[in-house]
């Protein structure tokens, strides 16, 4: 184990949630920090056998826990959420050290996770399926909502416990057992997360061993996962390349899918725009996190009667951010997670600069860490839509492109393979629901005079295309953890048919 400031911080940290790391200097799985760039510990990941053997104990747990029933099976998420509350600035401290977030953002998360619990708690009471009219006489039809079975979630680096959490506290009071893959980048916050689950289930008492499993580990541990034959639910979020695996995979054993995948994000901002206001949700969308949200603000498309102006006060706005330790209050923009992050934006702005970007920005902070990524968040005046504006890549980029009238330049917004969340800058009521309507934007969440970034959990959390289609938190996203069942009940003397068919015996 090394002994930077920063791994000391993360083993109190560590002690202080009650979570006990197998370290063991053999272990392939490197716990670090991007803050220092330096090694926190080294830990083991699970065999093929150790995946398998989780999985069958939750299935185990799930066959006690689907006849909990909801409300009771809320109090345990109840309970989490008290844990929680309880963790909050631990746990918040530790996703600050292991993702490189700023503090405010990596207690954001714990709180995300907070309302979570609450929504999931209220939700137990409210499992409920439809009456349906029936065609026949003395007979009543409706539908019934039975937990799925194990739920099988692999997470994503850069919101290592908020989204273990979307999935598991709805998952629960639904009546599934969870098993969880992690990053492999993340899995000291992991272990943080599944120390506070076991303190949940300890107060619990009743709930059955096995219920919330944890397997740590990098693509190989997911692939067992993914492809385990009790594994009903497999909830996946993480890149398109690892959608475009993982979909095939299930579908191929007919299991369900709910992917979470990448995002291109953008906003429009048009010459009726409070510009104050623009300038300030672009600031947080496009350089919130360092421009590792999925939701992060990628493309920005400006009026050319305004382009000008707003560019140079966006300029200005870039320049003024401060750049350094995330853990600090004044600092606005953390590190990067690792080498590959800042290759992959090098890689775009070379590219963006061949194909006549004009590109302000981007670059190394010199910081003195070798290992550590500070980038000058970058903003690049684009002469089109081409090569890397088509893409994701993950890091503080913001890609600017003029534009001329609105159905354009939604045909623009729409032309990109991604699908996740878009916003406009407006005060015309035309323009804002023309990009609502079915005309506009072809994300899954569409904003008006907010930014793209920062949703909020009682609203359904997903994208289209190459974002994968599914839904998690708020809304009715519980359904993707259940199986529906339709019941019809015959309770008159007579056996009618439907659709008028005769079929009379004897
Ligand atoms: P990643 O795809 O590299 O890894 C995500 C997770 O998938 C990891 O746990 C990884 O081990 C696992 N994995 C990778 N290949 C797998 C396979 N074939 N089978 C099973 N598991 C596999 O993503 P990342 O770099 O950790 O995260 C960044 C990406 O995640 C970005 O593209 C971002 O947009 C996306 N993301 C999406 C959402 C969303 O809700 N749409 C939220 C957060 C992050």
């Amino acid at each position: 184990m090394e002994s930077s400031t920063v791994a000391r911080e993360a083993i109190d940290l560590l002690n202080k949630l009650g979570a006990a790391p197998p370290f063991a200097a053999q272990g392939s799985l490197v716990a670090r920090s991007p803050i220092d760039g330096l090694t926190v510990g080294h830990l083991p990941e699970a065999s093929a056998d150790d995946v398998r053997r989780t999985i069958e104990q939750a299935h185990a747990a799930y066959l006690i826990w689907r006849s909990v029933p909801a409300p009771r099976r809320g109090e345990l998420v109840r309970l989490l959420g008290e844990e929680l509350r309880r963790s909050k600035e631990d746990l918040g401290r530790l996703v600050t050290i292991e993702t490189g977030k700023i503090l405010s953002e990596g207690l954001g998360e714990v709180q995300e996770m907070i309302d979570i619990c609450d929504f999931a708690v209220g939700l137990s009471r409210q499992l409920y399926g439809l009456t349906i009219a029936t065609e026949r006489p003395g007979h009543r039809m409706m539908e019934t909502w039975h937990p799925a079975g194990v739920c099988g979630i692999v997470t994503a680096f850069n919101f290592p416990v908020a989204v273990w959490c979307w999935n598991a506290a709805l998952a629960l009071v639904c009546g599934d057992a969870v098993v969880w893959k992690p990053s492999e980048k993340t899995p000291l916050t992991a272990y943080a997360v599944q120390a506070v689950m076991e303190r949940a289930l300890a107060r619990f008492a009743a709930a059955p061993l096995g219920l919330a499993g944890l397997v740590q580990g990098g693509r190989a541990v997911g692939e067992v996962l993914v492809d385990h034959p009790k594994v009903a639910v497999v909830s996946a979020t993480g890149s398109t390349r690892m959608g475009r695996d993982v979909g095939p995979r299930v579908a191929a054993r007919f299991g369900r899918c709910i992917l979470e995948l990448g995002g291109n994000n953008a906003a429009i901002v048009t010459p009726s725009a409070n510009q104050d206001l623009a300038l300030r949700s672009i600031a947080f969308s496009a350089m919130g996190t360092a421009g590792q949200r999925c939701t992060s603000l990628r493309r920005l498309f400006v009026h050319e009667s305004i382009a000008d102006g707003f560019i140079a006060k966006l300029r200005n706005v870039y320049a003024s951010v401060s750049i350094g330790d995330p853990s600090q209050p004044s600092t606005l923009i953390g590190p990067l997670i690792d080498a590959a992050a800042y290759e992959a934006m090098e890689k775009s702005l070379t590219e963006a600069q061949a194909l006549g970007g004009k590109v302000h920005g981007g670059g190394r902070v010199d910081r003195a860490l070798p290992s550590a990524y500070y980038v000058t968040p970058a903003l690049v005046e684009m002469p089109g839509q081409q090569g890397p504006v088509l893409r994701e890549t993950f890091a503080p980029i913001l890609y600017v492109i003029r534009y001329r009238d609105l159905t354009d330049v939604i045909a623009m917004h729409n032309g990109v393979p991604q699908g996740l969340a878009s916003s406009i800058f407006t005060t015309d009521i035309q323009e804002a629901e023309t990009f609502m309507s079915s005309a506009g934007s072809d994300c899954g969440i569409v904003n008006v005079n907010i930014g793209p970034s920062g949703a909020e959990i009682g609203g359904a959390f997903g994208g289209e295309k190459e974002t994968g289609g599914g839904r998690e938190s708020g809304s009715d996203a519980w359904k993707g953890y259940m199986r529906r069942t339709t019941n019809t009940i015959n309770y008159s003397r007579d056996l009618p048919l439907a659709q008028g068919v005769k079929f009379d015996v004897g």
